[in-house]
């Protein structure tokens, strides 16, 4: 038993402290494709820990991500593979462990997956996603936890390092659990979740100013696309409890689409009386990528992961379709009725 937290510790924790405490190590700290505020507040937090404890860290990501993310405590050192392919491998090719943080599966490291496979560094993940297929040393994953932010906090409390929490990372780890739980609108029922941000708080961070600077970020453009895809790219199937939104590469381009410009619009649909099913098709360059949300019970995780080759959480998912949007939004369309009962089984 661990006395700090009252809980066993994951297997290997012990092995992983030694190497911590040491020995100063180079340290990858590796999230998913499309980094959300979860992925980069938790990845940001921890880097600071580990190198106030004394290892060189980075933090790689695969490709770029939203604006609204960018003025984050320590962003401006994180490295993009997409951007410097080069470099990024060659950090991880000469790291000694590797961190994987906010992701359940290898797939999502997209490139990142190349260089990691020729590395043999120790490995930790760090997740809350379902089902973790991600081989690693330690394997720090609870799928009952609001976010990995959440998780990364919990990994300071549990190896003594604690005293190294500061402003800094306690902003990253209040946006991370913030932007997890939309604002603490879900999966923020458990009294833990507040108890982190109770303790978050008293290291002086301006939490509405985090607010503020995550979600009134914008530019009008991106609002005026908001409102044109809910009045002509919204498409709403009362007998399903279902609605589907959808933004083609004309729509973008109509209104500058730059990355993070369509991050939520998935969830407005939810706001439709009786609606507890909503999907999101946005048109990329080689591909679909779908966004699903649910309320209630309706699974999207495995809704996701049997027709859209994706996966996540039981209430958030996410897939890609290697086919026309046209194609994909008549995927959805046809599905439905496999479906009714399961859709309609809700109590409001
Ligand atoms: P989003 O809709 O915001 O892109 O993703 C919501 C959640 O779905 C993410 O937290 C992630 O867990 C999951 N997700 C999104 N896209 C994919 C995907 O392509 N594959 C898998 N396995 N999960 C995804
Ligand atoms: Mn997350």
């Amino acid at each position: 038993m661990d006395p700090k937290t009252n809980s066993t510790p994951a297997p290997g924790m012990v092995e992983l402290r030694k190497k911590l405490s040491e020995q100063s190590s180079q340290i990858a700290i590796i999230t998913h494709v499309n980094p959300d505020g979860d992925a980069v507040g938790s990845t940001l937090a921890l880097s600071r820990i580990l190198s106030r404890v004394g290892h060189t860290c980075s933090v790689i990501v695969p490709n770029d991500y939203p604006e609204f993310l960018k003025w984050l405590p320590g962003a401006g050192e994180i490295l993009c593979m997409s951007q410097n392919e080069a470099k990024a491998a060659k950090i991880i090719e000469s790291s000694d462990m590797l961190f994987f943080v906010d992701f359940n599966d290898i797939r999502r490291m997209r490139e990142i997956l190349e260089p990691v496979s020729r590395s043999s560094a120790y490995r930790v993940l760090i997740d809350h996603h379902p089902d973790p297929v991600v081989k690693a040393d330690i394997l720090l994953s609870d799928t009952t936890v609001s976010s990995s932010a959440e998780l990364v906090y919990r990994f300071m409390v549990e190896n003594d390092l604690k005293k190294y929490l500061d402003k800094d990372i306690a902003v990253c780890l209040y946006a991370g659990i913030m932007t997890d739980t939309g604002c603490f609108s879900y999966n923020s029922s458990s009294p833990e979740t507040f108890t982190i941000v109770a303790d978050l708080l008293q290291y002086n961070i301006d939490k509405d100013r985090i607010y503020y600077q995550i979600y009134d970020n914008f530019s009008c453009d991106r609002l005026r696309l908001l409102g044109f895809c809910l009045s002509e790219r919204m498409e709403y199937f009362p007998e399903y409890r279902t609605a589907m939104i959808w933004l083609s590469r004309g729509d973008q381009k109509r209104f500058h689409f730059r990355t993070g410009d369509s991050e939520e619009f998935v969830n407005y649909p939810l706001s439709i009386k009786g609606v507890r099913f909503s999907a999101f098709f946005i048109e990329k360059e080689d591909h679909v990528k779908a966004s699903f949300r649910s309320k209630g019970n309706f699974p999207v995780n495995t809704f996701s992961a049997s027709h859209f080759n994706g996966g996540g959480h039981r209430s958030a998912s996410g897939g890609e379709l290697y086919e026309s949007l046209e194609a994909a939004l008549d995927k959805f369309r046809g599905l439905l009725p496999e479906y009714r009962e399961q859709l309609n089984d809700y109590e409001e």
